[in-house]
């Protein structure tokens, strides 16, 4: 880090003292940007960085909505509009009792780098609610979902800010939330991605986070002289990211062995049987642990950081912030496994990083890996604008190439300004920063 890196990243801490997550992101990102400032010295003269870690805009508001006994509920949700830099805000709704202004700020600065990187003209933002859809009948998160756009509705727009889903926010939770949007506007327009293919969804879209990570992983591996042909695999989480990783890293030929929820872990030394958990997970939005009655040979266990301490050639964390500790990954680094790729954003912790990093696992960081979703989201509003739909093949061909070049983009930044030219944790910061540190210095002091 240099003086200006640490002196922002010191007047951050000062003023957000008790926002964890969003510290954490902040230094990890400030940590890696300190060779920029130093070519660039007008950016410190334009106070770039201070204006780039703080949110453009953030709104926080009440949802009141009745549960099925006729009892009135407030949930509490916000929108952090973080950068228009380079294209509207664009990024989740996390639907999520964890919900908080630290957590959505660490996904909004992770987004902005995110959607840089893609390539596409979109900016970056993060919302949600401490809502927990789990448990809840259609009728209640139908009446959520219309309580929140209520107010969501004056803040987006297909060109101002364009959410989509994220944890607890699947094609359920988007479809109310389109149809209130509609309701309330009388506009029929791309002003959400996710949507259900009937209305302006795109093919893929639900398919190209865990697709995406996977395309992102195998270049990486194998420009580093590797393969993943007959690797074993771990994948935690089992939601939409996970599902999808797995079905890809199959594939290409990989076995993943072990997969969780937040209760717990299965680990099927057979490999685990993607049908069965699709039907448990996407269908009856079941536990875990019925895997376990339903296939022969796999066992389930308590305690859904554990998945870590299962052998495992290629691990890819897909559940949540922080899954991974410095533990965990010393575990994965003694059973030998070699390569991480990120599916959920930050999901290590910063010290598990540093370890992966020095002992030479080839770690691919969220906010490149995952970007295939966001990527998607974005091939959605095309089409949107388009009036047109594209087939399965057309998009996935599509993702393919961005992911492609997302890797090559945090390959050549990590060559040309670290030391380590696989540190793609440092390139990916720096490549998304670029662009946006240009565009902003290009539109002036806003
Ligand atoms: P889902 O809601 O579909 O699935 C989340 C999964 O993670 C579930 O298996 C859930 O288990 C588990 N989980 C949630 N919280 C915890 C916790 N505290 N500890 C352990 N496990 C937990 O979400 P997604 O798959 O969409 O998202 C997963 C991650 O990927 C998130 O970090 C998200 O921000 C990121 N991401 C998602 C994108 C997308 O397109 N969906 C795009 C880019 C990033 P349970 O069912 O028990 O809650």
């Amino acid at each position: 880090m240099n003086d200006y890196t640490a002196k922002v990243l010191s007047g951050l801490k000062a003023r957000n003292a008790h926002e964890s997550e969003f510290l954490q992101a902040a230094t990890e990102i400030l940590d890696s940007l300190a060779p920029v400032f130093e070519k660039h010295p007008e950016y410190e003269q334009t106070s770039l960085l201070e204006r780039f870690v703080e949110p453009e805009r953030v709104v926080m508001f009440r949802v009141p909505w009745v549960d099925g006994a006729g009892k009135t509920q407030v949930n509490r949700a916000y929108r952090v509009q973080y950068s228009s830099a380079i294209g509207p805000y664009k990024g989740g709704l996390r639907l999520h009792p964890s919900v908080n202004l630290s957590i959505l700020k660490f996904l909004g600065l992770e987004q902005t780098l995110k959607n840089s990187l893609t390539g596409l003209p979109i900016g970056g933002g993060k919302g949600g609610c401490d809502f927990d859809p789990k448990g809840k009948t259609d009728t209640e998160v139908m009446s959520f979902c219309q309580s929140m756009m209520t107010e969501l509705y004056r803040h987006i727009g297909q060109n101002i800010d364009v959410p989509a889903g994220d944890i607890g926010t699947g094609a359920r939770e988007i479809g109310y939330l389109y149809g209130q949007f509609k309701r309330i506007t009388g506009s029929y327009e791309g002003v959400l991605t996710g949507k259900g293919l009937t209305y302006g969804g795109s093919l893929a879209r639900t398919q190209a986070t865990g697709y995406g990570l996977c395309y992102f992983v195998k270049n990486m591996i194998e420009a580093n002289g590797k393969t993943i042909q007959g690797k074993t695999a771990v994948v935690s989480g089992s939601g939409n990211v996970a599902i999808y990783a797995h079905e890809k890293i199959t594939q290409m030929g990989a076995k993943v062995v072990a997969m969780s929820d937040s209760l717990g872990y299965i680990y099927d030394p057979n490999g685990i049987d993607l049908d069965v958990m699709k039907q448990l997970k996407e269908v009856e939005r079941g536990r875990i642990k019925d895997y376990a009655k339903r296939v022969a040979g796999s066992e389930y266990h308590e305690g859904c950081g554990e998945i870590w301490t299962i052998k495992c050639d290629i691990a890819l964390p897909c559940a949540t912030q922080n899954e991974l500790n410095l533990s965990s990954a010393k575990l994965l680094v003694a059973n030998g496994c070699f390569a991480v790729g990120e599916g959920a954003n930050m999901p290590t912790t910063l010290e598990a990083t540093e370890l992966f990093l020095a002992s030479g696992v080839l770690f691919a960081p969220g906010k490149a890996a995952n970007a295939g979703g966001v990527a998607t989201s974005a091939l959605e509003m095309s089409q949107n604008s388009l009036r047109m739909s594209w087939s399965f093949e057309e998009v996935d061909e599509k993702l393919m190439g961005i992911m492609k070049d997302i890797f090559e983009k945090c390959a050549d930044a990590a060559k040309n300004y670290s030391d380590n030219p696989t540190n793609y944790v440092v390139g990916a910061n720096i490549a998304g920063f670029l662009k946006v540190a240009e565009a902003m210095m290009a539109q002036g002091a806003v």
